[in-house]
């Protein structure tokens, strides 16, 4: 606690403040996010939404607008049913109590310790990757965390190990501070045992072997997939997008339609938009990764004709957007990049 008051973090925006419902949109914005990125949509989300009440009375496609590019959009739509259910099932107050925090969507075991320590001093630990390192380097914790048991018992230490007295000033302190920790010095490679304050007790620093940790044998499979985008592009220069289904990559987004291949592309195009081949521009193809998938994404221009019978144009959920119009849209941060780069005038 005494490095975190000299070294650690305490001018961010979310720290100036025991507001719940900044700390855990902030809480919700830094899982997967740097917080340089993070600044900027924090200030904006704040100023469209000033209160848990205005963010639960917005659109979902208003939320996913603001959240274009911050990427993992279920975190976006978990935010906003996480406003509806505090102002419709707890009065427009978010509890008080890690434990009930953590029936809320979108807020996990960690995030609810986090906005409890933070806003209630409530004597519960946090046990994100950052903290989960330094503590697991700290105890030496040599267990399997990809077993359930064994995740348990590092909650159990990490409750443990949590300040004792003087909670209101502590718990946000020490909070804080081991999120500093695992975020500045130790890190996971090369960690900085000679300036961390927990050398002494620390029995991975001690042993030389802090890269050990922590010891997790379950790894991420990862897979690919191929998508064509179609991108219909009208005379003057408007891009047909429409809404993408309510689960799965993309939920929620708007995109240009989707297809697994080259083939339904072209059936697609030739069916709604009496497209001829000729004028089509196959554009270069980029990957795009996500967390469990690489996506080889290809796009493809289709000059349409509207007059000639551009049917799909009145489809629900759809439209033909100009520049002025998507960048009021929730759209996937490669469709956005992509569409700025070829269509902005
Ligand atoms: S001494 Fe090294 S391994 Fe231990 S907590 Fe500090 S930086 Fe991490």
């Amino acid at each position: 606690m005494q490095w975190q008051a000299t070294h650690g973090r305490n001018h961010l925006p979310w720290q100036q403040t025991r507001d719940p419902y900044r700390v855990w949109l902030s809480e919700i914005m830094l899982q997967q996010t740097q917080v340089s990125t993070v600044l900027g949509y924090y200030q904006r989300f704040l100023d469209a939404f000033p209160d848990v009440v205005s963010l639960a009375a917005a659109s979902q496609d208003e939320v996913l607008a603001l959240w274009s590019g911050l990427g993992y959009y279920s975190r976006a739509r978990n935010l906003h049913r996480c406003a509806q259910a505090v102002v419709q099932e707890w009065g427009g107050a978010f509890p008080r109590t890690a434990e009930e925090l953590a029936t809320l969507p979108g807020i996990g075991r960690s995030t609810a310790g986090a906005i409890a320590s933070f806003c209630f001093s409530e004597r519960v630990p946090i046990l994100d990757a950052n903290v989960r390192r330094v503590l697991t380097r700290v105890l030496a914790f040599e267990a399997d965390l990809a077993q359930a048991r064994n995740e348990r018992l590092l909650w159990e230490h990490a409750q443990q190990l949590c300040p004792t007295a003087n909670l209101t000033e502590a718990m946000p302190r020490y909070t804080q501070g081991m999120m500093d920790l695992g975020a500045s010095i130790c890190v996971p490679r090369n960690p900085g045992c000679l300036v961390c304050p927990l050398q002494p007790a620390c029995r991975a620093g001690r042993a030389g072997n802090p890269e050990n940790y922590p010891v997790k044998t379950r790894k991420l499979k990862r897979s690919s997939a191929s998508w064509w985008l179609l991108l219909g592009v009208d005379a003057k220069g408007q891009v047909w997008l429409r809404k993408r289904p309510g689960a799965g990559i993309w939920a929620g987004l708007y995109s240009p339609p989707v297809f697994e291949s080259y083939a339904e592309l072209q059936r697609f195009a030739h069916a709604h938009w009496s497209a001829a081949d000729g004028a089509w521009r196959e554009l270069p193809p980029f990957l795009h990764v996500l967390t469990h998938k690489d996506l080889h994404l290809h796009p493809v221009l289709v000059p349409v004709d509207k007059a000639s019978g551009a049917i799909v144009s009145e489809a629900e959920d759809a439209c033909w957007a100009s520049a002025g119009i998507w960048d009021g849209l929730g759209l996937p941060a490669p469709v956005r990049k992509l569409l700025d780069s070829e269509f902005r005038r």
